[in-house]
């Protein structure tokens, strides 16, 4: 989508240990603007599929999410990070590693929310080795419910994530794939689609 790769160029900030930054537009202040324009791309990519429900995971995901959810006129709900869960009845649950944070989190969702008659959008902000996306995948295969698709934002294609969700054979649409970036000289190269 060349309105976020432009946007990325323009102000995404490139550091070391192959982290981006995008807290301008994403990651801390938001655009809802550009959000509203990513939402309106999926929809155009995922028009084929019937979709219920949209889930993300706390907390960048969440205002990408809510934008798209209205878009599909479908609630919206985000995965709980949570340090110690209460191993109910209530709530699927498993474990993420985070990229960012370099450590795992159990991750809950409420029966109440995730059911096996939904037919679920995945949306986040970043792809890079997938273990977010696999998180969100366990918990909807515990609901018995069904993956449309995944929608992602920024996704890091020299990371392995993108490989291994495609590999599962799931519908899964990028909206911009950096395929190098260099801390150096700041230059991003993005996948020609
Ligand atoms: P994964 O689980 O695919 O390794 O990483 C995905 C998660 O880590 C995303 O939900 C995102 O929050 C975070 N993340 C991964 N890479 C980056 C990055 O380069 N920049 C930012 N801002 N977040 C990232």
């Amino acid at each position: 989508m060349k309105l976020l790769e432009e946007r990325i160029q323009r102000d995404g900030i490139i550091r070391e240990g192959n982290v981006l930054k995008v807290d301008s537009f994403i990651n801390h202040q938001m655009d809802t603007e550009l959000f509203w324009e990513m939402a309106k791309e999926w929809k155009r990519l995922f028009a084929g599929e019937q979709i219920t429900k949209i889930l993300t995971i706390e907390a960048s995901g969440i205002g990408i999410a809510a934008v798209v959810a209205r878009e599909f006129q479908v609630p919206v709900v985000f995965a709980k990070k949570s340090m110690s869960i209460n191993l109910d009845n209530d709530n699927y649950s498993t474990k993420i590693e985070s990229f960012t944070h370099g450590r795992i989190y159990d991750v809950i969702v409420s029966k109440k929310f995730l059911t096996a008659s939904d037919r679920v959008l995945i949306i986040d902000d970043f792809l890079a080795n997938g273990c977010a996306l696999m998180g969100l995948l366990e918990l909807v295969e515990r609901a018995g419910a069904t993956v449309a698709g995944i929608g992602v934002a920024i996704e890091k294609g020299f990371q392995r994530g993108g490989e291994l969700i495609r590999a599962r054979g799931i519908h899964l649409e990028s909206l911009a794939i950096v395929d190098a970036m260099d801390a150096r000289t700041g230059t991003i190269q993005f996948r020609e689609k």
